[in-house]
């Protein structure tokens, strides 16, 4: 493969490469697998500052009475800052170069990922209650507007508008959020059909099921971002499909909160795009992409009473081309071909728990894990070699990550 000014220029055998090519730099990898850079398709990056904090709970209790609370206290620039930059090393030392963000002060996390040299898609986030970063849907909104304005045009970053959830954001704020999506090509990356509630109160406070409810209000359409939807009903499946809604899979969370299955095998048969995100590391607990696509292809069979659904080369699309398919980016990430970004990621399968190769794809999904990652690099750009972090302060990210442990445990 010969990369120049961060894109893909030609992939060729070495020989070849070695005569076209005779100044070229050359690097070589011959017990690693070469795949395009993993794509995160939700998390919540600064949430792995509480990694831990409140395990072992039902959704609600965990949702309401631990985390909302923690970030009502703690929630800032800084908090975000620190957050985000533990997240992006953990994220790229697990082979991920782009992820789709939910979280709060959007603009410090983009400045974050902007000097980390990595890509990602920000969701700004509207919500109908008051946080430390806006006071209500029309600041969320206008917020959302300029960072909109602020990431035009930029080559690695992009945006989207990340309402919460269907209970947790009114009919009218949905009608603006459809209408600027359609009017700037906006994502809308949104958390749905986490937990069964969602549909009684759905019924009760709208008389319709929330696809239903989001479809009479033109959300449904290749743009949207649907995250759990760990509760389907067959017709959902259907009306997924006919509107080109992308699924975004999170395996572990939905595992670890109890929150449903999601039943990717009849999603795809379905035809519907499914990619993976890891969640937030509060309700994970990490952001291993390797590791999560191992228990979505596991899962995926055992749901399914099927050990041929999602095989390893599906597993892998789910955290690759699917998932650049659902940001719209799969002009120039999520394979590896010519003219496409230099964005990858070299997996060595050498380890002993990875040999022998006799089928790559099935020892990447199955077998490796992300400790496995020595290269990462995004727009040609090497942010990960031979497992060192290159653009990131590895030291004081783990110092201010302690200190936060610290004043929260003084608080507690
Ligand atoms: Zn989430």
């Amino acid at each position: 493969m010969v990369l120049q000014s961060g894109r893909i220029r030609e992939i060729l055998d070495v020989e070849s490469a070695r005569s076209k090519y005779p100044n070229a730099v050359w690097l070589e990898f011959p017990t690693h697998v070469m795949l395009p850079g993993l794509i995160n398709m939700h998390t919540h990056s600064a949430m792995t500052l509480l990694r831990g904090y409140a395990d072992d709970l039902e959704l609600n209790t965990w949702l309401r009475d631990h985390i909302w609370p923690a970030e009502k206290r703690w929630l800032s620039p800084e908090f975000v800052r620190d957050g985000t930059e533990l997240a992006i090393a953990e994220m790229l030392r697990c082979g991920t170069t782009c992820f789709s963000e939910m979280y709060f002060f959007p603009e410090t996390i983009a400045d974050v990922v902007d000097q980390a040299g990595m890509r990602a898609c920000i969701g700004s986030p509207i919500i109908e209650f008051e946080t430390a970063w806006a006071s209500g849907f029309d600041q969320y909104f206008e917020k959302a507007m300029r960072l909109r304005a602020d990431l035009r045009g930029h080559e690695r970053l992009t945006m989207a508008l990340a309402p919460h959830a269907a209970y947790t954001v009114t009919d009218s704020m949905l009608e603006r959020i459809a209408e600027a999506s359609s009017r700037y090509d906006l994502c809308v990356h949104m958390h749905l059909l986490e937990i069964a509630w969602e549909i009684q109160h759905s019924l009760q406070e709208f008389n319709e099921r929330p696809l239903k409810r989001l479809q009479r209000l033109g959300l449904l359409n290749h743009r949207f971002l649907a995250v759990h939807m760990a509760h389907l009903s067959d017709d959902d499946i259907e009306s997924l499909a006919a509107n080109e809604v992308n699924v975004i899979h999170c395996p572990e969370s939905n595992l670890k909160l109890a929150s449903g299955f999601c039943p990717v095998a009849k999603l795809q048969s379905a035809g519907v795009n499914v990619a993976v995100g890891t969640d937030g590391a509060a309700s994970n607990n990490n952001l291993d992409l390797v590791g999560e696509l191992r228990t979505a292809a596991l899962l995926a069979k055992g749901l399914a009473g099927d050990p041929c659904a999602v095989d390893a080369a599906t597993a892998i699309e789910m955290v690759t081309i699917n998932a650049a398919k659902a940001l719209g980016l799969e002009g120039s990430i999520g394979s590896i071909e010519t003219g496409k970004s230099a964005d990858l990621c070299a997996i060595d399968l050498e380890w002993p728990e990875t040999q022998p190769v006799h089928h790559v794809l099935s020892q990447v999904v199955y077998a490796a894990s992300s400790r496995q990652v020595s290269d990462v690099w995004v727009q040609g750009q090497r942010l990960l070699k031979e497992g060192h972090l290159m653009t990131l302060d590895v030291p004081g990210i783990r110092d201010r990550a302690k200190n936060w442990n610290r004043r929260m445990g003084v608080q507690a």
